[in-house]
Parts: structure tokens; C-alpha cells; sequence
């Protein structure tokens, strides 16, 4: 009978019932399909479909629960209006209009489209998004929390190596090597930006002397000492770094050579006042040198520094100089 060779097409879950009669072929098609979307939906596979009117067209179980889909909700404006009211489903930064906005201009505007969204119970989610003929709009959702958390973790890990590869552990000041790389860089941004910069080279007197007298680890204090006063003294913005044994740098972004040596003598000054020491046992002063940038290289500006500095200590020690 012809009857035989055609059937109403079985309901596929969230699709509309056909009411068509169709051959055979297509009944095993349409039976195949059912079977993958029904397997996919079993697997736990998030993903959904929305039609060129961003209507949910289809949603599979797994796309539903984390959308918290009601069953009223219909398009995607609806379905992220409901997440951002109740706090389910994806974050939204934004007031939730202009986060509609913003991701009308982005949906659809290429074939295919990956991207990341966090949820609110703190999972996070790869989108996959694929544009169909016709302006239909096909989501895969991955989870991807562990790789985002390993992610983190490598990214402070990372932080740390790079901390600890920056910093004098004695002090806690920037070592050498991170002082001179931020020597390069501050001078690029002067010379670019034709911005004043200076810097103080500083060595601390007759430190042998304190090692001599008062033994190495009160020599460690002094040390640990005057980066403390350092870092109260000298502006946010400047560059503290211990460059040798008891040699400290200091560079001033948007100082010129006036300034510079105002706030290197404020640092002397205060390492003099006997309330600045109480505690630490002993005195100690410091001798500094201080030159301007002035559009050469980063070696022509620390030799003229180092210059200053060995005038200052030729002269007597606890004071401070200014390169020609
Ligand atoms: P000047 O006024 O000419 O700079 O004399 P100085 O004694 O400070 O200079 P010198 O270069 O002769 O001696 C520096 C001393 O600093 C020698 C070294 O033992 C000491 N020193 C270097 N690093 C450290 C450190 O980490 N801790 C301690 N306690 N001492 C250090
Ligand atoms: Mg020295
Ligand atoms: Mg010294």
C-alpha cells in the first residue's frame, strides 16, 4: 500500500511536529537525526539553535539548565534578561540593554565565532558560534572551568618566577637587572613623550666600616633600613631599585635635575634624623649623584650620574651632586 511508504514524521523533542507526509528516505533521515540530537542531548552536550529572529528554536537539556530557560522565554533577549534578573546563568558586566546591544552587533557578524563566557556559579564556557544559511545561529557551550582554572594558576605561578626574578630578596627593592630594564624603558617613554626624567645613583659611606664595627647581619639592617625609608620618602611614581652591595638607584619619571636632587637630600635628611634610627643601633649616611636626561643613551645617563657620585664621595661623602 502506498500508505506503507509514507509516515508522519516523529516529534524531535524541542522541534515543532511536522505535519507533513514524507517518503520513506526522508523518514530515515529524519529518524537518524532525531537519534543524533537525542544522543547529543543524553551526552550532556550544551548547545542550542536560534532562528534569524534570535528565537530559541531549539535548546537541548543541558543548553536549557544553564540558561535556566523558563518556558516562556523566547528569544535571547528574553533568555538573558531572566540570567542577568536572577543572577543564573552567564555574568553580564553591563547594564543588561547595553550588553543586548553589544552582542546584537556581535552575533551573526562572522561565519564562525569562538569566544568565553563566565557564569555565574563561577564555571566557564567556550562558545562555539556558527552562522547559518538564512541567518540561523548554531551554539556549541564547553566547558572549559579546569583549563581555566590551570590557566590561573600557571598565570600567578608566572607572576611569582617573574616577581622573585625582579626583586633583591635582602630588600625587596627591584634588583639590577629589572632597574636597568626599566632604565630602557623610562628613557624610550621620555624620548618619545619629551618628558623630564633623572636619575640618583646612591651608594651608602664607609659601609665596610658598619660590617667592621657592628658585624654583617647589622649591615643587612642598614640595608633593609634604608629601603624602608626609601620607599616612604620617595614619590609613587619613582623607580627604587638596589643595583650592587650598597648601591640603590632612583629613577624620576617627570623629574628634572632640581627636583631630583630635592628628593635625594629629603632622603639624606631623613636618614640623619636620629628618630628615623631609632631601633636600628647605629648611624649611617649616604652619598648621591644625580644627572638629567638629556636625550642620549641609558649608559651616557647612569656614567653621569656615577660621575656626580664619585665627586660626591671625593668630596667628603653624605651629600649629594649634580652632573654637569
Ligand atoms: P664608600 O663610602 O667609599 O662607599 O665606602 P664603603 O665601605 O661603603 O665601600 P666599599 O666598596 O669599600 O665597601 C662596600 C661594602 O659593602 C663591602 C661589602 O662587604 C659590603 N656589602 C656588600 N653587600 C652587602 C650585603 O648584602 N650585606 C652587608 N652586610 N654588606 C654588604
Ligand atoms: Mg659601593
Ligand atoms: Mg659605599
Amino acid at each position: 500500500m502506498r500508505r506503507s511508504q509514507e509516515q508522519t514524521l516523529p516529534d524531535a523533542g524541542g522541534m515543532a511536529p511536522p505535519d507533513k507526509i514524507l517518503p520513506l528516505a526522508l523518514i530515515r533521515d529524519r529518524a537518524t537525526t532525531d537519534l543524533i540530537l537525542s544522543g547529543l542531548d543524553a551526552s550532556g552536550v550544551a548547545f542550542a539553535l536560534f532562528s534569524p529572529e534570535d528565537e530559541l528554536s531549539y535548546g537541548s537539556t543541558a543548553f536549557k539548565a544553564l540558561f535556566d530557560v523558563q518556558p516562556g522565554a523566547r528569544t535571547f533577549a528574553d533568555i538573558m534578561r531572566h540570567c542577568h534578573v536572577k543572577s543564573v546563568g552567564p555574568k553580564v558586566a553591563a547594564p543588561i540593554e547595553d550588553f543586548l546591544e553589544m552582542a546584537r552587533a556581535k552575533r551573526r557578524s562572522s561565519p564562525q565565532r569562538d569566544f568565553e563566557i563566565d557564569m555565574n556559579d563561577d564555571r566557564w564556557f567556550l562558545v562555539n558560534e556558527t552562522l547559518l544559511p538564512g541567518g540561523w545561529l548554531w551554539h556549541v557551550f564547553t566547558d572549559i572551568t579546569v583549563l581555566k582554572y590551570n590557566e590561573q594558576l600557571l598565570q600567578r605561578a608566572r607572576d611569582a618566577a617573574q616577581l622573585a626574578a625582579d626583586t633583591d630578596p635582602l630588600t625587596g627593592l627591584l634588583n639590577r637587572r629589572a632597574a636597568m630594564e626599566r632604565l630602557e624603558a623610562e628613557i624610550q617613554a621620555a624620548f618619545r613623550d619629551c618628558t623630564q626624567l633623572s636619575l640618583a645613583l646612591i651608594d651608602l659611606d664607609h659601609f665596610k666600616s658598619i660590617n667592621d664595627r657592628y658585624g654583617h647581619a647589622k649591615g643587612d639592617d642598614v640595608l633593609r633600613h634604608f629601603a624602608a625609608a626609601g620607599r616612604q620618602q620617595l614619590r609613587g611614581g619613582d623607580i627604587f631599585a638596589r643595583i650592587g652591595g650598597e648601591e640603590l638607584l632612583v629613577l624620576m619619571p617627570g623629574a628634572g635635575i632640581r627636583e631630583a636632587t630635592n628628593a635625594a637630600e629629603r632622603l639624606r635628611e631623613h636618614i640623619a634624623r636620629a628618630e628615623t634610627r631609632a631601633g636600628l643601633g647605629c648611624a649611617y649616611t649616604m652619598s648621591a649623584g644625580v644627572a638629567e636626561y638629556c636625550g642620549n643613551a641609558a649608559e651616557d645617563l647612569f656614567q653621569r650620574a656615577d660621575r656626580a657620585l664619585y665627586r660626591a664621595k671625593h668630596l667628603g661623602r653624605d651629600r649629594t651632586e649634580q652632573a654637569d
